[in-house]
């Protein structure tokens, strides 16, 4: 092992500074496409030391965009234990701690062990059944035994070697991530170790980051209105969350707020003069309406270029002719903040079978025809479908929209599928829960999205996306 050490630290100190630099890049685009990264919400980093690669770059761009923790460990030379912390700023954070390595300052936040969801380690040489030759003083090694995450070698193609000899205390990682390959390790059977989540919540921050962005840069800003009729309490919720997301992004945004009792024909003459406000990019009427007024008629009369909900037949009808414009026609948000996050994980739909429960105009139907688009074979069930389990039992992926508390069970959930619960019910409790018997459920699939905090905040952002996109066309229009 000596001699293994002197050979690689060798090898290390002949590479130039570009070569460093080059391949540390090379390392980051790999970490960057690695499934399980993009999906972690944190992830905790071994300051690199010496000529491993730099990694400095990616937490960097992670503290920018804030949508993942970044963690950093700090260790105690006395006892050889070592705390994490939260940072939040590469610059001012850090301090010199322990062997001259930068680590955070006492002031962070301390973070527990189980909140890590990914962690890169550094290592002189790796070999492929994921052994570990270490710096030799087994800080590391102490941390990671009982560490519950996907743990993830960084190091150069040329520190992997055939064989490392184990000691007792030494712990294997899972992936190895070098400039050349993503070497899945023969320890590995985590697929199912980390916790599994498609977190809209996360993927919307994301977006919402995008949109402040564009917002900044525009002279006039976009304007939404929206308008709602009578006291539905639900309504309220939700209406409340679209003004404050509207307002985070730096939109504009009016409140109509007509009473229970208002006509069908003032609820239109209302549409009709935001229809032709120059000032409004874009409105939605907030769903349900009250009996007397007709859903349908009030749809139809909204202009389908301000129809941010997408509920229009003229954008509807566009998506299931494949006429669709992504850059300019409004699709409808909920199903468009589905088909958003199964792009941020990189899910491939092409030819899975996609079962989806629920045909609803807004949500089940368009859904469908957004996942044939991609290509998946699209099966739809509702309340008169026989016997649905024989469906799902087989899907890749199953869509739950239908607003029944538990209503997918694990029994129905092949291992491995994926799974959308759009639901919102209220539990006796008081609790918002999905459709999806989530505790059970989650153990059987590769992804899974959280109520609350995983279509619902997709749907409000695809909303603003929609008004940032029909502001833009209303602009290059005039
Ligand atoms: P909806 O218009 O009431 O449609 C419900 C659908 O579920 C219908 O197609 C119905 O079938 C079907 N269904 C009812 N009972 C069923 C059963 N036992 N088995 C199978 N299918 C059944 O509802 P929606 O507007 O699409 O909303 C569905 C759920 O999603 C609700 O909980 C709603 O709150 C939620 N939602 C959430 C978001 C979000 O942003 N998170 C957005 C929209 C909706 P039939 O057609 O045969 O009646």
């Amino acid at each position: 092992m000596k001699e293994l050490r002197e050979n690689i630290k060798l090898e290390r100190d002949s590479m130039s500074d570009e070569e460093v630099m080059l391949k540390s890049k090379q390392i980051i685009e790999r970490i960057s496409s690695f499934s399980f990264f993009n999906q972690s919400n944190s992830t905790m980093f071994y300051y690199q030391k010496g000529n491993e690669a730099n990694l400095n770059g990616l937490m960097n761009s992670l503290l920018n965009f804030q949508v993942k923790k970044v963690i950093l460990p700090k260790t105690n030379k006395d006892d050889f234990s070592m705390k994490i912390y939260q940072i939040n700023n590469l610059s001012e954070d850090l301090e010199e701690g322990a062997f001259e390595i930068m680590e955070p300052k006492k002031n962070c936040l301390e973070i527990n062990k189980e909140e890590v969801d990914i962690v890169f380690v550094p290592g002189v040489a790796f070999d492929l059944a994921g052994n570990r030759l270490g710096h030799g003083l087994g800080y590391y090694d102490r941390f990671l035994k009982d560490f519950k995450g996907i743990k993830v070698g960084i190091a150069y193609d040329f520190q992997i070697v055939d064989s490392i000899k184990v000691k007792s205390h030494d712990v294997p990682v899972d992936y190895i991530i070098t400039e050349k390959r993503i070497i899945k390790t023969n320890q590995n059977k985590k697929e199912n170790k980390m916790r599994p989540l498609l977190s809209g919540k996360e993927v919307s921050e994301r977006i919402l980051i995008e949109l402040k962005e564009k917002v900044k840069k525009l002279k006039d800003k976009p304007t939404l209105a929206i308008v709602s009729v009578g006291e539905n309490s639900a309504s309220k919720i939700y209406i409340k969350k679209k003004l404050k997301t509207a307002e985070k992004i730096g939109v504009k945004a009016r409140h109509y707020k007509l009473n229970e009792e208002t006509k069908e024909s003032e609820l239109l003459g209302l549409i009709e003069k935001l229809n032709k406000d120059e000032n409004v990019d874009g409105f939605i009427v907030q769903l349900p309406l009250p009996k007397q007024i007709n859903e349908n008629k009030v749809i139809d009369s909204i202009n389908p270029k301000k129809d941010v909900d997408g509920f229009h037949p003229i954008n509807m009808g566009k998506i299931f002719l494949g006429l669709s414009d992504e850059e300019k026609d409004m699709i409808p948000a909920t199903p468009y903040g589905i088909m958003k996050m199964i792009e941020h994980y990189n899910l491939d739909l092409e030819g899975k079978k996609a079962v989806i429960i629920g045909r609803s105009n807004i949500v089940g139907k368009p859904m469908a025809q957004l996942m044939l688009m991609k290509n998946a074979t699209v099966t739809m069930a509702h309340s008169r479908t026989k016997d649905i389990a024989e469906h799902t039992k087989t899907a890749d992926i199953i869509v739950v929209a239908v607003g029944k508390e538990k209503l997918l069970t694990a029994e129905m959930v092949k291992e491995g599928a994926i799974i959308i619960d759009v639901g919102m019910n209220r539990t006796e409790e008081g609790k918002i829960v999905g459709d999806v018997d989530f505790e059970n459920v989650k153990e059987k699939t590769s992804f899974i999205t959280p109520v609350p905090g995983g279509v619902g905040p997709m749907t409000v952002t695809m909303l603003l996306y929609n008004l940032v996109k029909a502001h833009t066309h209303n602009e290059e229009s005039i």
